[in-house]
C-alpha cells in the first residue's frame, strides 16, 4: 500500500498514486477520480485540487446496480427527514430502448428541500439496479449538482 496525502502525493513530492495501490475503497470511479485530482495537481492543471466530495460505487455485476450519496438509513441516523422516488425502467424510455424490464431508479430527497420549492432543489442521494445503470448513475449524479 503506497501512502498519499489528500492530492494523492506520495512522500516523494513530484510522485502521485491513485487507484488500489493506495487502499480503500479501491473502487474503479473512485480511482478515475483520484487520478483525474493527482494529474491535474501534479500537472498545475487549473480543474480541480480536490477528489469530489460524493463518489459513486458501481457493482458491475448482471444486473449492475451503484448507488451514491446517503442511504435511508443513514439519514434516519442523522434524523433527516426524506422523501423517496422510485421510477421502473419498464415505465423509462431508456429502459424499454435496451429491454431492461426489472431495473429500478431510486431518487432520495431531503423533505426540506422540497417544502419551498416546487422542483426539488437538492437530491441526497440516487440508487440504481438494472442493465447499464453505472452510467445512468451519472445522471442522477448530475441532477443532485444542481
Ligand atoms: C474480481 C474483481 C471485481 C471487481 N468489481 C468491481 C466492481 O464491480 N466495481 C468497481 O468499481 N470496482 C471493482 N473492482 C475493483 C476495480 O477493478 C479496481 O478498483 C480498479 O481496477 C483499480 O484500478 P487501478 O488502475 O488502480 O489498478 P489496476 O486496474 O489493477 O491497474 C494496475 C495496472 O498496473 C499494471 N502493473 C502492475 N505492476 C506493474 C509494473 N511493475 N509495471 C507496469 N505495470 C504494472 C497491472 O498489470 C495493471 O494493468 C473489482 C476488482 C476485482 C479484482
Amino acid at each position: 500500500m503506497i501512502k498519499v496525502d489528500a492530492q494523492c502525493r506520495t512522500d516523494v513530492p513530484h510522485i502521485f498514486a491513485a487507484g488500489d495501490v493506495i487502499g480503500a475503497p479501491a473502487l474503479a470511479a473512485t480511482g478515475m477520480e483520484q487520478a483525474r485530482m493527482a494529474m491535474c495537481v501534479a500537472c498545475e492543471v487549473d480543474y480541480k485540487d480536490v477528489i469530489a466530495p460524493i463518489l459513486p460505487t458501481g457493482i458491475y455485476t448482471i444486473p449492475e446496480a451503484s448507488m451514491a450519496g446517503e442511504s435511508e438509513d443513514s439519514l434516519k441516523s442523522k434524523g433527516i427527514d426524506y422523501v423517496v422516488g422510485r421510477a421502473r425502467y419498464m415505465d423509462n424510455p431508456r429502459g424499454q430502448i435496451i429491454g431492461d424490464e426489472s431495473g429500478l431508479l431510486k431518487l432520495i430527497f431531503a423533505r426540506d428541500d422540497i417544502a419551498f420549492a416546487r422542483r426539488p432543489r437538492r437530491r441526497r442521494t440516487s440508487h440504481r439496479a438494472g442493465a447499464h445503470r453505472s452510467r445512468r448513475n451519472d445522471v442522477g449524479l448530475r441532477g443532485r449538482a444542481l
